[in-house]
């Protein structure tokens, strides 16, 4: 292996990548100098001793110290991954919680072993593969390798699995941990049984020392595995506490702060810590973050901020702050949002890039003035398009200091060169939910102290550093976690148990998980399934519907409804493509996030102003011409049909106020479903057992950009909706039915009430929803969500209620014994109803008759 490498690249030799020139050349001695450095190289050994002494190994480290990028090459090295070595052939698999860091370390992989990406090292996420058959070394998302264990439950193509960032504690994460706790036994006992049966090695990589859940966890495995632990290598950085925990508006704060870490100390990047992508937009957003006063930067040298630190921090002195923050206020206001802005987040910090604060108090607007000692602002999300993350990696611009606003993606999975000063809002946007009913709220919470302690060694990677925290002391001792929970506790399951029932585990409550779920939440998912028609009601078995829906990658709600619409058109004798290729496009388009950019948002930045006002009816109008009265998913679709009929033009989405990268999203996702659905309704010969209908599909059709719905398609997309959520019901309250409030007798505006067909509380439809104005008696909801003023049902979809009784047997009583309901995909000509009367789940609705 050393051989080859130092020879070149071993890819293609007649590629142009074959010899060094002189430029690769300087590459790569920089690359080996920065490998030399970290403090892993010096522990290969004892890492390779334990991986070939261990079936399971634990390696922990500080965030930096090389795990993610060296690991898979010790293992290369030894000659795993590679063909010659029959023990070692399978490929060395290395799991990513986010797509991110999967894409970005295999591509520094590849560079520091000098090989085109896709060739040796290669990478899979959701949209994108770069592999080829002689991949040595896989990263890919641990969502890819779920679905892998989907297919092949012994992981046969791998010798080894590394599963990295394991603190992190993501559901699939966990389920995996759970799922090779079981396989790489099964693969010891198989290679004893037979030499042709290589076994597999597991390497479980964590940032931080909480690892009882994996250690010393009995179900998971008998003999704690050993534990390697890399020295940490850090320079010191100071923390500096607020006097103040600034509540509500903390990216003015973080602005602030780093306005003046530009301004007063010396050279060095800035990693600026915020929520989620969302606050990217709508609030740090691009007017944010600007240079200006660079002339005093370097003055203090010191490396220290004054003043607003509590007591933690050593104040060095207090002098002309105030001021400036006066003048950094007045600048934001200033600096109004175009219509061109709002469309896109990257635009926004494209435009922001090397703003000079004086050009833009004087003229109003953004302007360019890239002088020395400017800025150079990168965001750095999850959602971000590659090549604008792979920007936080190349060199800064001569003269300008890097800041770069992230989420949580540059907590531990990225290490970004150059970091002297972190800030840190100190919070992260979670989704919490609430016990029974699955009614889901997104808080803004503070992180956990563990988290709080990762962001702040962030700085201390390249010299001493700082730290600034925009909260007290107090407030952090008394409030913060120590843990954040694991994302398993805060997950509706039902994805999981559909996933685990289709690898044949179906015990789901004895399933090893690190840390067990709720037994609760594990029924209410099974209940949820049965719902879907995916499990039998009384042995909670597979049925042929639960099978097909996990060949999907997608949600079981959302499978149940496409394989809705695949039914249909294996019952109806004269069927066109068109209502699936409709259905496929509305599963991507609820896959992503909403595509129509919040009303509220649009020109907040210009307050109430007149033009501000304009703006937002113009987009309100915008908005209007792609709104559905049946329905928010059906405006979804509608935006994302609108989107790709335009050539997935970007100005579509500027005229019409959309997010274009959701919409990117969906339009990616659409591809790829249709091309999986295509092939699946190709290889199965049709039957129940197949789980899927003899239907003839042209893949080409289900693939080409389609003009919004007819009237007609909508009804039978509503219906499929109505299979997908059928547990989600929800009925109009007659004003009879209940007692008005003291508010609403006094007078006031009578809000209309629904019911749903689990929760024993009322409640209303949220006032964004497209079907907010018609109040159906009837719809479905994608989402509860608890505000502090009420209850509310999102995403909602109008459906007839005789629908249910078609698409939702599992949750109809039928009055009539003797007439029971038909299998579902028998030909609609075979169907006679004959009940005289359906009631419908808990609280037992009476139906209207179906017939048909
Ligand atoms: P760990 O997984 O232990 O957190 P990594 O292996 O990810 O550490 O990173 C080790 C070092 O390699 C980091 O300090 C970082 O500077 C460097 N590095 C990692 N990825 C890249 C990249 N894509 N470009 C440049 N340098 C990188
Ligand atoms: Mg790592």
């Amino acid at each position: 292996r050393g051989l080859q490498k130092s020879e070149g690249p071993m890819g293609d030799p007649d590629s142009d990548e074959s010899g060094l020139d002189a430029e690769d050349d300087r590459a790569s001695k920089h690359i080996d100098k920065a490998r030399s450095g970290l403090p892993i190289i010096g522990m290969e050994q004892e890492v390779m001793e334990a991986v070939s002494e261990n079936d399971v190994v634990v390696l922990c480290g500080e965030t930096g110290c090389g795990k993610t990028t060296q690991v898979p090459q010790f293992l290369y090295e030894a000659g795993y991954g590679c063909k010659d070595f029959p023990e070692r052939a399978g490929m060395i698999g290395v799991t990513q919680p986010r797509r991110v860091a999967a894409v970005s370390t295999a591509t520094r992989v590849a560079a520091e072993l000098n090989t085109p990406l896709g060739a040796v090292v290669g990478y899979q996420v959701r949209y994108d593969r770069r592999v080829d058959p002689g991949t040595s070394v896989k990263f890919m998302t641990d969502g890819i390798l779920m679905r892998e264990v989907q297919e092949d439950f012994l992981l046969r193509r791998y010798s080894v699995i590394v599963i990295d960032e394991a603190h992190e504690r993501s559901l699939n994460t966990d389920i995996l941990l759970g799922l090779l706790s079981r396989i790489v036994p099964l693969r010891r006992q198989l290679a004893q049984e037979s030499a042709a049966n290589p076994p597999l090695k597991l390497i479980i990589m964590s940032a931080t020392l909480r690892i009882e859940d994996f250690l010393s966890n009995k179900r998971l495995f008998q003999t704690p595995p050993p534990l390697i632990q890399v020295a940490a290598r850090q320079f010191p950085v100071t923390v500096h506490f607020s006097k103040r925990t600034e509540l509500h508006n903390f990216s003015d704060a973080a602005y602030k702060k780093v306005c003046k870490i530009h301004r007063q100390l010396p050279p060095g990047g800035v990693l600026v810590f915020m929520t989620g992508q969302r606050e990217d937009l709508d609030e740090v957003g691009p007017a944010a973050f600007g240079g200006d006063a660079a002339e005093q930067a370097g003055e203090l040298g010191t490396g220290e901020l004054e003043a607003e630190e509590d007591e933690n921090a050593e104040v060095v002195s207090e002098e002309d702050l105030e001021t400036d923050d006066e003048e950094e206020v007045v600048v934001m206001g200033g600096a109004g949002f175009t219509p061109e802005q709002i469309a896109d987040a990257e635009e926004h910090f494209e435009a922001s890039l090397g703003i000079d604060l004086n050009a833009l108090k004087e003229s109003g607007k953004p302007d360019e003035a890239r002088g020395p000692m400017s800025v150079h602002v990168l965001p750095l999300y999850a959602m971000l398009p590659q090549a604008a993350q792979a920007r936080v990696f190349s060199p800064c611009p001569a003269g300008h200091r890097l800041i770069v606003v992230a989420t949580n993606v540059a907590e531990t999975s990225l290490t970004i060169p150059g970091i002297r000063y972190v800030v840190d809002a100190g919070r992260a946007k979670q989704k919490m939910l609430e016990e029974g009913g699955g009614m889901a709220r997104y808080e803004v919470r503070w992180i956990s102290k563990a988290s709080a302690e990762q962001r702040a060694g962030r700085a201390g990677r390249t010299g001493p550093g700082h730290c600034y925290r925009l909260f007290s002391s107090a407030h952090f001792n008394d409030t913060f976690p120590q843990h954040t929970p694991p994302e398993i506790l805060n997950t509706a399951l039902e994805g999981v148990v559909l996933a685990m029932k289709a690898m044949a585990v179906d015990k789901v409550v004895h399933f090893p998980f690190p840390t067990p779920p709720e037994r609760a939440a594990l029924i209410a998912a099974e209940r949820c399934l049965v719902a879907l028609s995916a499990l039998a009601p009384a042995s909670l078995a597979l049925t042929a519907m639960g099978k097909a829906m996990a060949r999907f990658p997608i949600t079981p709600r959302h499978a149940r409804m496409l394989l809705q619409v695949v039914h249909d058109a294996a019952t109806t004798p004269q069927h066109s493509a068109a209502p699936l290729a409709y259905a496929v496009a509305l599963a991507a388009a609820l896959s992503a996030e909403s595509p129509f950019v919040h009303i509220d948002s649009i020109a907040a930045e210009e307050g109430d102003g007149e033009a501000a006002k304009r703006l937002r009816q113009r987009a309100g109008a915008a908005h209007a011409q792609l709104r559905s009265s049946f329905g928010d998913a059906i405006s979804a679709l509608n935006a994302l049909c609108g989107y790709e009929s335009a050539g997935r033009s970007e100005a579509f989405c500027r005229d019409h106020f959309l997010h274009a990268r959701n919409l990117r999203e969906m339009a990616a996702l659409r591809a790829q479903l249709a091309r999986i659905v295509a092939q699946q309704l190709a290889a199965t010969a049709g039957g129940p057992e197949a789980g899927l209908p003899s239907l003839k599909v042209d893949a080409r059709e289900l693939a080409k950009a389609l003009a919004p719905p007819p009237q007609k398609l909508v009804k039978q997309l509503q219906r499929a909706i109505a299979a997908g959520w059928a547990d989600q019901v929800a009925r109009r309250v007659r004003s009879t039915e209940h007692v008005a409030s003291a508010a609403e007798k006094a007078g006031g505006k009578r809000a209309v009430r629904y019911r749903t067909c689990t929760l024993e509380e009322d409640v209303f439809l949220h006032p964004n929803s497209g079907v907010h104005r018609a109040a159906p008696q009837f719809a479905v909801y994608t989402q509860l969500v608890r505000t502090e003023k009420r209850p509310y049902m999102a995403g909602l979809t109008e459906i007839e209620p005789q629908w249910l009784a078609e698409v939702a047997q599992p949750l109809c009583t039928f009055s009539d014994p003797l007439a029971s309901p038909p299998p579902l995909y028998s030909p609609a000509e075979d169907c006679v109803f004959c009940w005289q009367s359906v009631s419908y789940g808990k609280h037992a609705w009476e139906l209207p008759l179906a017939r048909r």
